[in-house]
């Protein structure tokens, strides 16, 4: 197994996710290290779970607090609140490549390989192409309610 596509921030962030939707993150990651290879760009896991508190902060930002908007979801209402999704960073030699939306493209086209995961990017509001998720058959209502219930989220 290619282990080395996978760099320590990105094992660090997938294992906050749910141990059930690890795996396919990390084959993700590697697919799409090794689509990037060529280019000499690095994607890398930047962000995996946020807690409802972290993210009620992060909702802040904007609109209570300094800043400008980041996300539209209070804490409850991101798939990150549950443990199954990502944030990609594309790195280039070490340089963080944040307005190059050909680029995040790729990262679209090799989540179709992944039947499990869908992306952020085939959403209209907001399009948001460095999140891919884990797909769940449940609405975020009931994904709040298995949390309440501490039940299984996949
Ligand atoms: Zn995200």
């Amino acid at each position: 197994m290619i282990t080395s596509l996978i760099d320590q921030r990105s094992e660090k962030n997938i294992q906050t996710l749910v141990p059930e939707a690890q795996q396919v993150f990390r084959d993700f990651l590697i697919a799409l290290n090794e689509n990037f290879m060529t280019l000499e760009i690095n994607a890398v896991v930047i962000c995996g779970t946020r807690t409802y508190a972290e993210q009620d902060v992060l909702y802040a930002k904007g609109r209570t607090i300094k800043g400008k908007i980041v996300t539209n979801a209070r804490g409850g209402y991101s798939y990150h609140n549950f443990g199954i999704a990502i944030d990609i960073g594309l790195f280039k030699y070490g340089k963080y490549l944040d307005d190059h939306p050909k680029l995040y493209e790729q990262i679209g086209i090799i989540v179709r390989k992944f039947p499990e995961l869908e992306w952020g990017g085939d959403w209209k509001s907001p399009c948001d192409p460095p999140h891919v998720q884990y797909r769940t058959f449940c609405t975020m209502a009931e994904l709040r309610e298995r949390v309440a219930k501490k039940q299984e989220i996949v």
